[in-house]
């Protein structure tokens, strides 16, 4: 089997037939005009050479691939090897994009970053960006997830951006990116909206890829190193599917090396309380770009649900849509229950915390590991740190 994955997207922003532009016209005009900046800029060695700078003095890259061997013992079979993406600064992957397309809104001289947040993690990580770079920030948040969300509203002002409480609809994830996006369509030449996943109208799937993917060409490398071959498996989590998306790139090549994403099977598939959208979606459009969905018989996003805040979205990127369908990537679930038990165990058995996202990918991994032989290898995309979740998790345990 002899796959081209490059040059992709196409030009019109496709992988197979996902992804693309569905907006206004005056719209693709803009998001071209972003993309032609995106393609000059990346090139230029200014560019190229700050943002490696910020990837190692700020960020810490790079981060550690880690032998998990207490993990691995109490599964029993295969060894399970982390990608400690929970050691960035912020503690998670999103950094990786948000100081990328930071950078790109000054370097295009754009006033005004602009997004919308639900738990805060993409709030905190670009306010964080803009505060380096030094651009003014505005996120819009539900006022349900501002009295829920602490911390990163805290987090948030310190890092002097301005916070927009909206109070409309249900006043959560949804509202928040409606309103985000009324702001940003009043002055869409000076504003800049920064997508906070490998989803959205082109070219934005595949920018957030291309600043993510430093995570698989560095994780490629480094177990290359210290194990002399490639993992058999390797596997993250799937909300939007940017960290996913960010290892499996440097691998799509190598032929024997099994990609897989875990999407969360919440309270179970057969409930609707999900967001397992490669699993049980259909083909549709939403945000502004065509992909599998979890939609209604009319087109309308079903609700959807996951113990982890971050994956709770009804659409996925269109690349993921794509290497489903040619096969090279499998798909596969975690409920919310495999979710508590694989936090506890990485947290009891390695004292890593992970993020509730990133343990969907732990939990596949013990379930699979446990078929296969010491001689083999697992290595997890480790997305995100769990203190935004330690207090949840320890009330929901009774701890
Ligand atoms: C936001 C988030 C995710 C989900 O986003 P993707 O785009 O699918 O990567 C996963 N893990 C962590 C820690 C997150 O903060």
């Amino acid at each position: 089997m002899s796959i081209t994955f490059a040059p992709m997207p196409d030009d019109n922003g496709y992988f197979g037939e996902y992804g693309g532009q569905v907006i206004p016209p005056e719209l693709i005009q803009i998001m071209n005009e972003i993309n032609d900046a995106y393609e000059k800029v990346r090139q230029t060695p200014e560019f190229q050479q700050e943002l490696a700078d910020l990837n190692t003095d700020y960020t810490g890259r790079p981060s550690p691939v880690y032998y998990a061997k207490r993990l691995s013992e109490e599964v029993g079979g295969a060894k399970i090897f982390l990608k400690r993406e929970d050691l960035n600064h912020t503690g998670a992957h999103k950094i990786n994009h948000c100081l990328g397309e930071a950078l790109l809104a000054k370097y295009m001289g754009k006033t005004k970053v602009l997004a919308e947040t639900g738990a805060g993690q993409h709030g905190v990580a670009l306010a964080t960006a803009c505060a380096l770079v030094g651009i003014e920030c505005e996120i819009h948040m539900g006022q349900v997830d501002i009295e829920k969300e602490h911390p990163n509203v805290t987090k948030m002002k310190i890092l002097g951006c301005k916070l927009v409480p909206v109070t409309r609809g249900t006043q959560t994830l949804k509202d928040a990116v409606d309103s985000a996006f009324e702001e940003y369509l009043k002055d869409p030449v000076h504003y800049f909206y920064a997508i906070g996943s490998v989803v959205g109208p082109h070219p934005f799937p595949k920018m957030v890829r291309d600043f993510q993917s430093i995570v698989g060409r560095e994780a490629r490398q480094q177990f290359l190193d210290k194990q002399g071959k490639l993992p058999d498996i390797i596997t993250a989590c799937v909300g939007g599917g940017s960290n996913a998306i960010g290892l499996f790139t440097a691998f799509l090549n190598d032929e024997n090396v099994k990609l897989v994403g875990v999407e969360p099977a919440g309270k179970g598939l057969d409930t609707g309380q999900h967001a397992a959208t490669l699993t049980l979606g259909t083909k549709g459009a939403i945000h502004g770009f065509e992909c599998y969905n979890l939609q209604d018989s009319e087109g309308n996003p079903l609700p959807v649900y996951s113990i982890a805040s971050g994956l709770d979205y009804p659409g996925v990127g269109p690349q993921h849509c794509y290497l489903k369908d040619i096969k090279r990537v499998e798909y596969e679930t975690a409920d919310d229950q495999q979710c508590l038990d694989a936090f506890m165990k990485l947290s009891r058995l390695e004292g890593i915390i992970p993020a509730l996202e990133s343990a969907h990918a732990v939990a596949y991994a013990m379930r699979i590991a446990a078929s296969m032989s010491p001689d083999q290898t697992i290595l997890i995309n480790l997305s995100g740190r769990g203190d935004k979740d330690a207090d949840f998790v320890a009330n929901r345990l009774g701890l």
